[in-house]
């Protein structure tokens, strides 16, 4: 449980930082929620570590001109209780209220976990229904992807070498909406089994408009795409959640088997949406 020697630089500006992390051999420390673990394990030895818990600037939310800005560094208790995402995206207060513990809420960051990419996520399942974006910066770059671009595989995102999570662009979402976050939580961790971010909009007893975001069936979150079409079409409610997962890899491990998680994606999401449905105005 002691890691391999490592040299560690905190870094004061974000200029400095970039800087040090330029060429991608550095590894960047945030809530350490994450990487320490794997670092006392040993399953990551990396020999520089810059941390950028003294870099300002990398905090913060706000919102301007209908997108919530929240700067990496922000905790996932900051993101509980931010009263700007509890009125404009609460879809992601509520996430952020499943994950963890108090201690892992109070120390672990939004861009750590996104960057991380782990397939037991939450963040991942609500910013994918929330068709967020995240700007990527390094010394020579500056660009934003969307979510459904940045998760590419298990622990693998489209951060190139050098680069880092800035912050995540969420757009405010319509006052007249309903959402849910529902999760089958590991009993140890409290990582997810499966967890399923659902968005609702309705007109005249119609869904106008369905997300869909699955995290924990797969190796990586994806947008239901398919089951989004179904209920936008007025097709049956169970024939969309029938849909959930066709296509998509299903991991499978001790407590779970692949076929028993794409399972509880289609009972999550039935949950999900019916809740979500029921909070729509
Ligand atoms: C006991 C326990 C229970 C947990 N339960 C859950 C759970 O239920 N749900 C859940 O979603 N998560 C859970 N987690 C994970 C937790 O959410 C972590 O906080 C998160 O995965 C990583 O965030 P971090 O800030 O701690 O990142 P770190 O551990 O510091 O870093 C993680 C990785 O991301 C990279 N990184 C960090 N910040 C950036 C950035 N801004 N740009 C680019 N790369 C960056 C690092 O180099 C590293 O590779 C749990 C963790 C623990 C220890």
């Amino acid at each position: 449980m002691i890691p391999q020697e490592f040299e560690y630089t905190a870094p004061a500006t974000l200029h400095e930082a970039l800087a040090l992390i330029e060429g991608g051999e550095r590894k960047i420390l945030a809530g350490g929620m994450s990487l320490i673990p794997l670092m006392k394990l040993r399953l990551a030895a990396p020999g520089e570590v810059v941390d950028l818990g003294r870099v300002p600037g990398l905090g913060g939310i706000t919102e301007t001109d209908g997108v919530v800005r929240i700067g990496a560094m922000s905790t996932h208790h900051q993101v509980e209780i931010s009263p700007i995402i509890r009125a404009k995206c609460p879809l992601l207060a509520e996430t952020a209220s499943h994950i963890g513990d108090v201690q892992v809420r109070n120390m672990g960051t939004m861009g750590g976990s996104v960057a991380h990419s782990d397939p037991a996520a939450d963040y991942p399942a609500a910013l994918l229904a929330l068709e967020a974006r995240f700007r990527l910066i390094s010394a020579k770059s500056d660009r934003t992807v969307p979510a459904s671009e940045f998760f590419v595989d298990a622990f693998t995102t489209a951060l190139e070498p050098g680069e880092i999570v800035l912050e995540a662009q969420v757009p405010v979402e319509p006052s007249t909406e309903g959402h849910s976050y529902q999760k089958v939580a590991h009993p140890a961790s409290g990582f997810a089994v499966v967890g399923v971010a659902a968005r609702i909009q309705q007109s005249a007893g119609k869904i106008t408009v369905a997300r869909l975001g699955i995290t924990g069936m797969g190796p990586r979150a994806f947008r239901a795409t398919q089951a989004e079409q179904l209920l936008e079409s007025g097709a049956p409610i169970a024939q969309a959640i029938g849909a959930i997962g066709i296509g998509e890899e299903a991991n499978s491990d001790l407590y779970a088997d692949g076929d028993y998680r794409r399972h509880l994606a289609r009972v999550y999401t039935a949950r999900a949406v019916a809740i979500a449905m029921s909070r729509a105005s």
